[in-house]
């Protein structure tokens, strides 16, 4: 039975002076199918935010790595409190400092079916946009609850992230001739690949190793991001230059770690997206690849994209050698091989 009270604790957090967040009421029990709907929140962590109707206001999970794809891997939900139908389509800046402040914007709405909406679990296929299938969530522990996928992966041929693997890698060449070629400035730095997965960064050298934490500054980059799994190959570089890059690399207390991040900060240079979604693109020509890492318009003080420059070289590759910097040639049509050094990236100068 929807009482008037179910939105008290959803009020009694929010200053609806300072934020533009519904006040809300609850409302009558709708006619035909109920709603959810799903809103990515860059709040202190980004989570994406899982609202399910029931009784004229909307029960809320907080996913902290947002709807899990196969039945293999539960992923945290945290329960929080009823929010009111009008945040249905809620989407805005909640200020800094209040409750919930940052970004929010709906990632999907639409309709369920309730199968089972028990205080402490929920049975529902969803229908939207994105969210598709069957699937429930259980209280664990407290406020912790877990979502499940029951639905087999609504794509059969998504694959989970691979692990690690070493970064392609330029031969010394000339000047290549023709339309079919890109030019990038070669920056200077520690190659590193960056996974991204709900949100989350991990960061590997090229041997492997595992550098993620000493980074927190790049690994902001997830929220950038958002629920896109990718593969990203980079490089990072620093004022500094490579020794300050590589000051970084060593071990350190979390404390000594954000004290680096702020003195001597780093910039990852993302020039490769070799994962998309549960899909390899390692034999997708570079310039496929190059649209796929445009598109997630990777541009901030911690992370970006530089420029790849289509058509004549020449006149790059003289400013550049004036410069004494080194230039990347790429054959636009070519795969990308981990671990090789291949003739369709060559190293020009510097
Ligand atoms: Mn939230």
């Amino acid at each position: 039975v929807a009482a008037p009270d179910r939105l008290s604790s959803y009020r009694s957090k929010r200053d609806f002076e300072r934020t533009s967040e519904p006040k809300g009421k609850v409302a009558k029990a709708p006619k035909g199918a109920p709603r959810f709907v799903i809103q990515q929140h860059s709040a202190t962590a980004l989570h994406w935010d899982l609202r399910l109707e029931q009784d004229g206001v909307l029960r809320s999970w907080a996913l902290t790595r947002g709807l899990p794809w196969t039945p293999d891997e539960n992923h945290l939900a945290v329960h929080t409190e009823d929010h009111p139908m009008q945040y249905l389509d809620f989407e805005g800046d909640i200020p800094e400092g209040e409750y919930g402040g940052g970004n929010m914007f709906v990632w999907d709405v639409g309709w369920f079916e309730p199968h089972e909406m028990l205080d402490d679990k929920v049975v529902v296929t969803l229908h939207g946009q994105r969210a598709q299938g069957r699937h429930s969530l259980f209280a664990f522990k407290g406020k912790n609850w877990l979502i499940h996928r029951m639905d087999p992966p609504a794509d059969p041929a998504r694959q989970p992230l691979p692990a690690p693997f070493p970064p392609m890698k330029a031969v010394p060449g000339r000047l290549p001739t023709g339309d079919g070629w890109a030019f990038e400035v070669e920056h200077v730095g520690v190659r590193v690949l960056a996974q991204v997965s709900g949100g989350g960064v991990d960061l590997f050298t090229a041997d492997g190793e595992d550098v993620s934490t000493r980074f927190p500054e790049v690994r902001r980059m997830g929220r950038a991001v958002g629920s896109t799994e990718v593969a990203l190959d980079g490089v990072l570089a620093a004022d500094g230059g490579e020794q300050a890059v590589r000051r970084r690399l060593e071990p350190a207390s979390s404390s000594t770690v954000r004290r680096r991040s702020q003195r001597e900060p780093v910039k990852l240079l993302v020039f490769d997206c070799l994962w998309w979604d549960g899909h390899p693109l390692l034999d997708v020509p570079w310039e496929e690849r190059r649209e796929r890492l445009e598109a997630l318009a990777l541009d901030d003080v911690a992370w970006a994209t530089p420029t790849a420059h289509l058509g004549d070289g020449k006149p790059l590759r003289d400013a550049a050698k004036a410069q004494g910097i080194a230039l990347i040639a790429k054959r636009r049509s070519s795969p990308y091989r981990p671990g090789e050094a291949s003739k369709d990236w060559r190293r020009l100068g510097g």
